[in-house]
């Protein structure tokens, strides 16, 4: 298996990883080149199905056909990112800030409208959202500072879905820890939260391609 090795004095320990489809090795810098094709061959089963998972996440190319909030739009290459809501066209440059950029304007326009009725509903006021590409969480709640941070992967959700991580959130605006009565309070204003969350979690978030 071919890997990547990065030697650094900093590194106490042997340690694998994987990252954008690619394994990494870090070590110490005296540690023999046999040592670590043995500690990579012993972790053949995991690397490959992490090398596996990388795979299966969907790729953002033109021609596709992508869905954003539930609703279909036609990947086209061109020399802005932009969304046409009329035409249902997004159209890609290929380059990844000017993705995200256009993600967090999406997610600004389409999903706040959302959170501001959940807001008003639930009886709090003057909240500040924030979109932001979290690769490991949906949401995040300051409720000292009134600000709840949403991801943008939201986006490639289906609605209730985007409906349970609101909620949640601002769930956290009066329990602040994940305890009984904060999945209480959830519970009450999302009877099928669990159900939801089920299938949230199991989404498999496309990403653009990369080039070359
Ligand atoms: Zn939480």
């Amino acid at each position: 298996m071919e890997y990547q090795w990065i030697k650094n004095k900093r590194y106490k320990n042997v340690s694998l990883r994987i990252k954008d489809g690619q394994i990494i090795v870090t070590s110490p810098v005296q540690t023999s080149k046999e040592f670590v094709d043995t500690f990579v061959n012993q972790h053949t089963h995991w690397i490959q199905k992490q090398l596996a998972a990388y795979e299966a996440i969907p790729r953002i190319r033109p021609g596709m056909t992508l869905f954003i909030l539930e609703r279909p739009y036609k990947v086209v290459m061109g020399d802005v990112c932009a969304i046409n809501l009329d035409k249902e066209t997004i159209t890609i440059d290929g380059n990844e800030k000017h993705w995200q950029v256009l993600l967090k304007e999406i997610a600004q326009n389409q999903i706040t409208p959302r959170f501001h009725q959940w807001e008003q509903a639930m009886g709090y006021s003057n909240l500040t959202i924030r979109y932001g590409y979290y690769a490991s969480k949906w949401g995040s709640c300051r409720k000292d500072m009134g600000v709840i941070a949403l991801s943008t992967k939201l986006l490639f959700v289906d609605w209730e879905e985007v409906d349970s991580v609101i909620v949640h959130e601002l769930c956290h605006m009066k329990y602040p820890n994940h305890s009984q009565a904060f999945y209480q309070e959830v519970l009450d204003w999302m009877p099928n939260y669990w159900e939801v969350h089920k299938h949230l979690i199991h989404h498999c978030i496309p990403v653009l391609e990369k080039k070359g």
